[in-house]
């Protein structure tokens, strides 16, 4: 919730374009705070990496690879093996190396992977490896919109699951569970199935939360993505983008830029405006 919103002029490329696709980390981020959403997508800068996105991707791909094998071999002992096969290759990747000798991260990688084995049994999962990281495309209210599912069952019930590292997420778990509605409606859209379940597996946090698919909130979800786009054609219509001040603003990675913030910041888009995001450390994805 912001505590004020102010609306910023830009001094957008012309042609400026919005994604031709629609993410869910689009939609939060726009819903978050539209001037960020446009540094990151109209701007193209990125932000510097982050140990916390080290450690998510690491323990995304060591799970994903445990689930493709057989489901008697997914034992701990496995799981360790294969950290130590994709853990130093992911470290090698230019986004990564910063935290090639973060000891504290990968703790942190090691104890999600052991809990994994706490919170389920592995060797019980159904799952197709057709069904781990799906990705989903298709059209929601006229919105073209795609994701990727970390996974997908279909034993007892049909569920989307999605694993999530770093901390338990409190009294805002309906945020959390936006993204696998969100998915939920798109599995309806694009292969007629009904999702009976959504399901948010916090490894590091060591809490599962389960939901039963609520249709009202799920379609709810489609208004909101469909909201969120046409928002965003009309703040590039009019090059200008609502700054919502907020909390969340002590962490964002433009808060030197923004004038919302900062009162002596230039106009977003301007060379006065991209040196200060330089100069804090972010990257332009075009250069
Ligand atoms: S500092 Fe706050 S208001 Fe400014 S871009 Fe970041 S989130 Fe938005």
């Amino acid at each position: 919730m912001a505590d004020k919103v102010l609306r910023i002029d830009v001094d957008q490329r012309p042609h400026a374009t919005l994604p031709r696709r629609v993410s869910y980390s689009q939609m939060a981020l726009y819903q978050q705070c539209g001037l960020k959403f446009y540094f990151s997508y109209l701007g193209g800068w990125r932000e510097p990496p982050t140990a916390a996105l080290a450690c998510g991707s690491i323990t995304h791909e060591v799970v994903e690879h445990l689930y493709r094998l057989p489901n008697e071999e997914r034992s701990v002992e496995r799981a360790v093996e294969l950290l130590r096969e994709h853990g130093p290759r992911m470290l090698q990747m230019s986004e990564y190396r910063p935290f090639e000798n973060d000891n504290s991260m990968k703790t942190q990688i090691r104890d999600a992977i052991e809990n994994l084995f706490v919170l389920e049994n592995p060797q019980e999962v159904v799952v197709d490896p057709n069904h781990l990281e799906m990705e989903l495309n298709v059209e929601v209210n006229g919105v073209n919109f795609f994701g990727k599912v970390d996974r997908f069952t279909q034993d007892d019930m049909n569920r989307v699951t999605d694993y999530k590292t770093g901390k338990s997420p409190g009294r805002y778990i309906d945020d959390k569970l936006s993204q696998p509605y969100l998915y939920a409606l798109a599995f309806k859209l694009q292969h007629d199935i009904d999702v009976d379940e959504v399901e948010l597996i916090f490894l590091n946090a060591k809490e599962v939360v389960r939901r039963p698919v609520d249709q009202t909130v799920m379609l709810s979800m489609g208004d909101k993505l469909a909201v969120m786009r046409d928002g965003s054609e009309n703040d590039i219509e009019a090059s200008a983008w609502d700054a919502k001040v907020q909390r969340l603003c002590d962490y964002c990675a433009y808060q030197e830029a923004c004038p919302a913030r900062n009162v002596l910041a230039p106009k977003p888009g301007t060379a006065a405006s991209d040196d200060m995001l330089r100069q804090a450390g972010l990257t332009s994805r075009s250069s």
